[in-house]
């Protein structure tokens, strides 16, 4: 059997490590379930520097050294597989995630020590390749979902991996591998009363993807929305749809984890960090959610003051819970199904509230929908969190002028994010041109920035710069329509009365990388992993 270290990169060095790595915890189950011995190294758990990585690359033979993650963490993957092999160099270096999903050629061009990638759903890639190894047989041509390196180390992809149907025939994830009392430590949050009163928060994930198509957000392949293809090179590339496999695990597979989660740790709030929960209830036909309630209200799972009808503050055991919604998918009855269960916040992309950029964002929901979320949740006591972005392609003045109205109108405040092209998105192929412009066509520098979720990078707006952008930001913070007057007077002024509509910095160019229609990725017939 295979001798695996999986190595949990940094995520977000500026913030402290508040999530578990679900992803690479469940990888680590299902080698175990095989029989495989693994080993866990949480680096963004612990934070003792690269020096212990060293260590702890050496402390054995190791068959396989596997690490994964989003994109935000590439700059510690980096640093990381280039201490693996200089260290152990006979340690066969496996990647997977969204980061290498997302852009599989350019990652393995970059990072020569990661001898096999794996892409897309890695459910049923990760014990194929895990049972090659065993066998010594390093030949993956013929294995789906894999990128590997031919004869001369050039990167080469296969064919997708059928997503799996059922979500569950997964095992738990393997938290005995991890750190768990650091996560614990770090588990308030300051989203609702009993968000911040959590003493042993976990996340869990009850889904895998969303039904929408927002232009920014990325899925990379777990809902079925790869493809691989040749490109205009001839050369196999990924290829990103509107394709979805939507799946979600049943209420009682949650149920029962959030069970044994009690029972082994005592928690007493769950994180979900499904995409977003409200898509699959609708997926679901409306029985999702009003099923996950009443379970856990039947498993004994529903915080006692919200059976008592007293402040969370006064809760004397259960499990609260926060998520994700959507604004034109919710509905009264369900947040009051959702509140009394446990639900105590939900999270809202509002974007914006401006009708064109939300006529051209992929979310489906309107202004009236966005108008009316935030007090619908809140009347049923749960806490909405809503997100706001600035700096769309069509963002102008106007635009921001409104968003900042409707805020004061519902009582909103929120400190706008940055409107970025991630790496898997649908704006990343759309604007590549423009990033390489802006980063003077060095995309590992841009891909290197993404790790700091508060840096302004890579632009994309038709008609701000970054530094306008910046103090946008601030003026929407503070809702201070004053000062938006103002700076639009003073554009006046000097007569800049229109931004450039043709920004030679944010030209849209046509992609091999996104095919803006349904193309599905087939799903597998595998009931057991
Ligand atoms: S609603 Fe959320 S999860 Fe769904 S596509 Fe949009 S950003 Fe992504």
């Amino acid at each position: 059997m295979a001798k695996i270290l999986l190595i949990n990169p940094i995520i977000r060095e500026e913030d402290k490590p508040k999530h578990i790595p679900y992803g690479l915890s469940l990888m680590a189950a299902i080698a175990m379930e095989k029989g495989h011995e693994v080993q866990f190294y949480d680096a963004n758990a612990w934070r003792l520097g690269y020096d212990v990585i060293e260590e702890v690359a050496t402390a054995d033979d190791w068959d396989v050294i596997g690490i994964g993650g989003l994109t935000t963490a590439y700059s510690s993957i980096k640093k990381i597989v280039g201490i693996c092999k200089k260290v152990s160099p006979k340690s066969f270096i496996i990647a997977g995630g969204g980061f290498i999903t997302s852009m599989p050629l350019d990652i393995m061009n970059w990072l020569k020590e990661i001898d096999l990638g794996v892409i897309g759903e890695a459910f049923l890639t990760w014990p194929e390749i895990l049972e090659k190894i065993d066998r010594k047989d390093f030949d993956f041509s013929e294995c789906l979902g894999v990128c590997y390196r031919d004869e001369e180390g050039n990167p080469v992809l296969t064919d997708v991996r059928p997503n799996i149907a059922d979500l569950d025939i997964l095992p738990y994830p393997a938290w005995d591998l991890l750190p768990m009392e650091i996560y614990f430590e770090n588990s308030q949050l300051l989203y609702s009363e009993s968000a911040y009163l959590a003493k042993r928060r976990i996340d869990v994930n009850g889904s895998l993807g969303c039904s929408l198509v927002c232009k920014y957000c990325w899925h990379l392949g777990i809902i079925g929305d790869m493809t691989v293809e040749k490109n205009e090179n001839g050369v196999k590339d990924v290829r990103f749809s509107y394709g979805r496999n939507i799946r979600y695990h049943s209420p009682r597979y949650i149920v029962d984890m959030v069970k044994t989660l009690v029972e082994k740790y005592n928690i007493d709030f769950v994180s979900f960090i499904d995409e977003n929960m409200m898509t699959m209830d609708a997926a679901s036909g409306r029985k999702w959610l009003f099923e996950l309630c009443d379970l856990w209200i039947a498993e004994g799972l529903q915080p006692t003051s919200r059976r008592d009808g007293v402040p969370d503050s006064e809760n004397k055991g259960g499990v609260f819970w926060g998520g994700t919604s959507h604004a034109t998918l919710h509905t009264e009855e369900v947040l009051k199904a959702m509140f009394k269960a446990g639900c105590s916040h939900l999270v809202y992309g509002i974007e914006s509230f401006d009708p064109t950029i939300l006529k051209n964002l992929g979310k489906g929901s309107t202004q009236k929908n966005n108008l009316e979320a935030v007090p619908k949740c809140l009347s049923t006591g749960i806490i909405p969190l809503p997100n706001i972005i600035i700096g769309f392609p069509e963002e102008s003045f106007d635009s921001i002028r409104t968003t900042i109205e409707c805020m004061i109108k519902i009582g909103m405040y929120s400190r706008p994010h940055f409107a970025t092209p991630y790496p898997g998105s649908e704006w990343y192929y759309t604007y590549k041109n423009a990033i390489l412009e802006q980063y003077n066509g060095d995309l590992e520098a841009y891909i290197e920035d993404l790790g700091d979720a508060s840096k302004i990078t890579a632009v994309i707006s038709h008609n701000f710069s970054p530094v306008e952008l910046l103090g946008l930001q601030e003026i929407v913070a503070k809702r201070d329509l004053r000062l938006l007057e103002h700076t639009i007077a003073y554009y006046e002024s000097i007569g800049r009365v229109k931004m450039a509509p043709e920004n030679p910095y944010v030209l849209p160019n046509a992609t091999f990388n996104i095919i803006k229609k349904k193309v599905t990725t087939p799903i597998s017939e595998v009931v057991s992993i």
